[in-house]
């Protein structure tokens, strides 16, 4: 049976960067990835095999609350989820991590304060090349230094849309992104951005964890990673206090590791769903589960995608440049969060083939797709005990969830629709049928998030705030599964962080 100082379970954003956080340490590092690498073919940038296909999504079905089988958006590969992320990395709001009062209930506060993470948001954004500008964003919180890579620049569709909001007296920004571009050396050709929110990179211009943290964790000869291998349970010792043994299937062959500390980095409803199979005498609900908080209050935004169709052609090829949060605290009508408005990748025919014909009748697929302008809403959902992953039939995972705080989030859609309206566009836009909308249904696993929650209180939280479980003192959960709250941006770049948060703490303070 092998042994490791540390074992990694899944390289996404969470597992990928405390790798490469440690690999330095000289520790014997073991990175464990059910999936496989993405190899770099043609069919990356193809919508057919991306979107329609699913070629590169995980290959499984689950069950939601009524037991009906359906497919998640999740991918099982090295990198994990940000192998196909959008790379918008933002900050959480200095105000998300404490209480806040939404429409629809309370956002709890979390153990930690904006400045306990300040630090390492800068050093995640240095490390996954984030290009953004301080100082426009009315709700960015302080930040200790500029962002080392400026702004994308806007295509002209989407400066002219930039400037239709402002005249409205909205304070539109610039989107921070994490790309790999512009290094100004000479003799380098310039990286032009394209297919990106949704696809794989073969260019390797996108700032995902593979890219960014786990291939320069694998030049150490300390650090290995073992792919294909998925696993099955975490064992601990008699008392329960200590993970002995970690249960791995590659191949159909299972093998045993062993190790002193063992992270679990699986996303949030495959962390949650390993510490419930791994339930035993000493736990019997489930590892490190005495709190019953494991696999509760998942959450995962409530986003939408909208298209505006407009008379305007886009001929954008990236239109991800464009953030907004004049309504993330409220609006003059109404005295809750709303949510973060961001442009998405730009879309073409195939990707709503099936959506738009009964939204925009009468529009030829290829005439929406040459005139929209592709938005992404977020607004905060909230804890819900009763929102859980739990082991279903056959190994079969169930996820039950039903959607709340939805107020904020349609009045926000109204804000759009209004911006689009008035923002100068109005004559640029279709006079019927502008819009084509998606709540994104239980499927969209983009942002999961807080199924085995951090906290003070051993009763009320499982980790503690360097995400060790309570319980169990050489296991840590390192991804989304960590957040008391989702706030209403992207929960990446806070994985990030808090990863290299942990790392550093794992560094300085565990022998
Ligand atoms: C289409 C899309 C667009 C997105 N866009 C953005 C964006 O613009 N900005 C942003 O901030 N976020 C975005 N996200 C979300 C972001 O990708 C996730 O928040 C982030 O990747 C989560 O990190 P994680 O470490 O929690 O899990 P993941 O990145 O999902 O990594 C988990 C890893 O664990 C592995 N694993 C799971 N179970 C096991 C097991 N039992 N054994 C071994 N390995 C296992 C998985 O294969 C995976 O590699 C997007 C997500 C998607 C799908």
């Amino acid at each position: 049976m092998s042994h490791f100082d540390i074992i990694i379970i899944g390289t996404g954003a969470g597992g990928g960067t405390l790798a490469y956080k440690l690999a330095p340490t000289g520790k014997k590092i073991l990175l464990l990835e059910r999936g496989d690498y993405i190899p770099r073919e043609r069919d990356n940038w193809s919508t057919q095999a991306v979107f329609l296909d699913a070629k590169y999504k995980a290959k499984e079905t689950w069950l939601d609350k009524n037991d009906k089988a359906f497919h998640p958006g999740i991918h099982y590969c090295v990198g994990g989820n940000t192998k196909v992320y959008g790379a918008a990395l933002l900050r959480m709001r200095e105000r998300d991590f404490q209480e806040v009062r939404h429409h629809g209930g309370i956002s709890p506060a979390w153990p930690i304060s904006y400045q306990d993470l300040e630090p390492f948001y800068t050093e995640a954004e240095k490390l996954y090349h984030v290009h953004g500008e301080r100082g426009i964003d009315p709700t960015e919180p302080p930040a200790s230094e500029p962002y080392a890579y400026g702004p994308l620049p806007h295509e002209p569709r989407i400066q002219e849309l930039y400037e239709d909001m402002r005249s409205l007296g909205l304070r539109p920004f610039p989107l921070p992104i994490g790309a790999r571009i512009g290094n100004g050396k000479p003799g380098a050709a310039p990286a032009i951005l394209d297919r990106f929110d949704g696809f794989p990179d073969p260019s390797e211009a996108k700032a995902d964890s593979h890219v960014i943290a786990v291939k320069p964790a694998l030049q150490y000869p300390n650090v290995t990673l073992l792919t294909g291998s998925y696993v099955e349970r975490l064992n601990t010792n008699a008392a329960g206090n200590a993970v002995t043994e970690v249960v791995v299937t590659k191949d159909g062959e299972t093998t045993t590791y062993r190790s002193d500390i063992v992270v679990v980095a699986c996303g949030a409803i495959n962390s949650a769903a390993l510490l419930l199979r791994s339930a035993n005498g000493r736990h019997s609900n489930g590892l490190a589960n005495g709190s019953d908080m494991v696999g509760r209050n998942y959450m995962a935004h409530n986003n939408s995608a909208l298209l505006a169709i407009s008379r305007k052609p886009n001929p954008t090829l990236f239109g991800k440049t464009i953030g907004l949060n004049d309504f993330y605290y409220g609006s003059d009508d109404f005295e809750f969060p709303l949510g973060h408005i961001q442009m998405l990748g730009k879309s073409d025919q195939l990707m709503y083939k099936e959506d738009a014909p009964g939204f925009a009748p009468g529009l030829a697929l290829d005439y929406v797709a040459r005139h929209s302008l592709d938005f992404w809403l977020t607004s905060e959902d909230l804890p819900d005990p009763n929102n859980r992953v739990m082991p279903g039939n056959n190994g079969q995972l169930k996820l039950h969830y039903t959607e709340n705080n939805l107020e904020g989030h349609r009045r926000l859609q109204k804000k759009l629709r209004w911006i689009l309206e008035n923002a100068g566009c109005e004559t640029h836009l279709l006079p019927n049928n502008l819009y084509l909308g998606k709540k994104i249904p239980v499927a969209g696993t983009a942002h999961q998030c807080g199924t085995v929650r951090f906290g003070n209180d051993p009763k009320t939280s499982a980790l503690d705030s360097f995400c060790r479980a309570h319980e169990v003192q050489n296991l840590y959960v390192v991804d989304g599964s960590f957040f008391p709250s989702s706030s209403a941006v992207n929960p990446g770049l806070t994985i990030i962080a808090q990863a290299l948060r942990v790392g550093e703490h794992l560094k300085t303070e565990v022998p």
